[in-house]
């Protein structure tokens, strides 16, 4: 009976394995076959087939040895961002197509103005780079590109310039042109720079990790075309900079707080009344940043940028003021979508080590504001005694363009801010006068949640337990009996957070998971598991899973390589 059931047991191996082997070599065919027989799909357009798949996505942020987790590490270090999933995402990969519904049926005119692309860059990830001009090729048609301008702003990464250079030349990209600049410009004089290289009609500044999405560039030539001082910006949606997820961002506008920090504000009440209003233009105090279009007659005749401001910030502040102060108008166009990686940090400082943020804003502040500058002065007390250069030709611009004066610009453009004078009944006010139920920002939308469980090593009666209070923000975690108390009851939203007890994320941490506030822009707090028992507990962020440190009580909770089931498989129980 014995000696029966062994070689029927070997037999079944044995099929098994030759079914596995010839299916192997089947697909390995079939795949081959389709990349080479099949003239209309490119080997590239085949990459991008499986990457556009949600479950790639998912997997291409994981750590598969040593060497991975160095190169993560060395990634976020000096970009800030997640180089292992760029390095490993095709440069042709498809994104959603985030525009509203009403975008696709859209006709625009035939003679629409050549565009010239303008994006500087400093110690840009070479790989994301690529991919920004990429995406910007594939998504813009030829009649409209005149060029990509490049501008390397002395990046001092080794090779980068001649790694760009070397990839323009082999794969014959005759529109994109690469400079550098003599030295350390910063952004705002390396977009002068760039923008006097151009010889398209029409000026579009770009940062240099982004992706624009379909049908981006129509939407904003036909707004200039109508009127040459119409200044415009895409959409700005949001490229997850821990796995590359791309997302949809809801419609909000630009304004700025009195320590002129640009915010991003909801949209004055009445906005958003018809379905039309969702893909309409909308007026915006200011931009965000480096993403906009503008005709380059007029941007030179409004004094391009103020060339006396240092690295970065503030500039858009100032562009702002001036374009509407000046007789321009600056707009949202709804269905003009880009993706920019947003950083939870700026990896660079100035050479000089000074806060230019303040320096630039101080210039912004003398030229435009007034007697209002005092609300900024009072609010940054330590920009007091801070040089801030010469002004006088800005001032002397000022004079020539018959601009309107601040008051003007708070009256007419941006009478919902606040002034720091007024008392609470009339904030209250000003603030009603937004919207706020039809369009909540992502951050004001509520919680859905779909599961809740405790997390119970798989073989044990250990569950994840919060180490402090269930309300301390950086709680580390601990195994404890399980005992279905609030400190091990995890709440699953449809985001794919954990939240325990209904208030704080489990969030990957740096070496361990902690307790957080709930961002909601997924990432470090985005965790995929099979369900049920004996699952893995996946991090897209960290690209590990979660793990105990040994089977005890009070064992801590840490993050491991997921190929190494031991103490890192869990059931989920309800
Ligand atoms: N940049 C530059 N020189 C600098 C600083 C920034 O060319 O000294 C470029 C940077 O590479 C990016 C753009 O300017 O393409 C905007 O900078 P960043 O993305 O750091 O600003 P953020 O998006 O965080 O506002
Ligand atoms: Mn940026």
């Amino acid at each position: 009976m014995v000696s029966i059931n062994k070689s029927f047991f070997y037999g079944i191996i044995v099929a098994s394995i030759t079914w596995l082997v010839s299916v192997f070599f089947y697909l390995h065919l079939v795949r081959n076959q389709n990349v080479n027989t099949n003239p209309s799909t490119t080997k590239l357009e085949y990459i991008d087939k499986l990457q556009d798949s949600t479950d790639d996505l998912e997997n291409v942020g994981l750590i598969r040895s040593p060497n991975d987790q160095k190169i993560k590490e060395e990634g976020y270090k000096i970009h800030a961002y997640n180089t292992l999933v760029s390095d490993r995402l095709s440069l042709n990969r498809i994104i959603p197509d985030t525009r509203n519904a009403l975008c696709k049926n859209k006709t625009y005119s035939d003679n629409l103005p050549k565009t010239s692309v303008i994006i500087c860059f400093y110690n840009e990830h070479y790989h994301t780079l690529l991919r920004t001009i990429h995406s910007i090729i594939n998504r813009t048609p030829s009649k409209l590109l005149e060029e990509i301008i490049l501008i390397d702003d002395e990046s001092d990464i080794e090779y980068l310039h001649s790694n760009i250079s070397d990839y323009i030349l082999k794969e014959k990209l005759n529109q994109v042109k690469l400079y550098k600049t003599e030295r350390r410009e910063g952004l705002i004089r390396a977009r002068i720079f760039g923008a006097r290289k151009a010889s398209g009609q029409v000026l579009l500044f770009l940062d240099s990790h982004i992706e624009v999405n379909n049908g981006w560039i129509e939407p904003l030539l036909e707004r200039i075309k109508e009127k040459q001082s119409n200044v415009v910006m895409p959409i700005i949606d949001i490229i997850n900079p821990d796995t590359f997820k791309y997302s949809s961002s809801p419609l909000v506008r630009g304004g700025f707080n009195w320590g002129l920090h640009f915010k991003w504000d909801n949209l004055p009440t009445g906005t958003l009344n018809t379905r039309e209003d969702f893909v309409k233009p909308i007026k915006s105090p200011t931009m965000a940043g480096g993403l906009f279009a503008i005709d380059k007659k007029y941007f030179i005749d409004i004094g391009e940028y103020d060339a006396g401001m240092n690295i970065w910030g503030g500039e858009n502040i100032e562009i702002s003021f001036r374009i509407w102060m000046c007789g321009g108008s600056l707009e949202l166009i709804p269905c003009s979508r880009v993706g920019h990686i947003f950083r939870h940090r700026r990896p660079y400082g100035s050479p000089d080590g000074k806060d230019t943020m303040l320096f630039n804003s101080l210039r912004v502040a003398h030229v435009w504001m007034d007697s209002y500058k005092d609300f900024f002065l009072r609010q940054r007390s330590d920009a007091q005694n801070v040089d801030y250069g010469d002004i006088s030709s800005r001032l002397q611009l000022r004079k020539e363009l018959k601009c309107h004066d601040f008051d003007w610009y708070l009256k007419n453009v941006y009478p919902e801010l606040p002034f720091p004078s007024e008392d609470k009944e009339r904030l209250k006010k000003k603030w009603s006068a937004v919207e706020k139920d039809k369009y909540q920002p992502w951050h004001l939308r509520k919680r859905n949640y779909v599961d809740q469980f405790a997390i119970r090593l798989t073989n044990s009666d250990l569950c994840v337990t919060s180490q402090k209070d269930i309300r301390t923000k950086g709680s580390g975690l601990l195994l404890k009996k399980c005992t279905s108390s609030k400190n091990q009851v995890w709440y699953e939203t449809d985001k794919n957070e954990l939240v325990l007890s209904q208030l704080l994320c489990l969030q990957s941490g740096k070496t361990k998971p902690i307790l957080y506030k709930c961002h909601e822009m997924g990432g470090d707090q985005e965790w995929k598991h099979k369900g049920g028992s004996g699952t893995a507990i996946y991090n897209l962020a960290a690209g590990t899973c979660l793990a105990a440190e040994n089977k005890l009580v009070n064992a801590s909770v840490t993050m491991k390589i997921c190929s190494n089931p031991e103490l890192a498989t869990w059931d989920l129980v309800g």
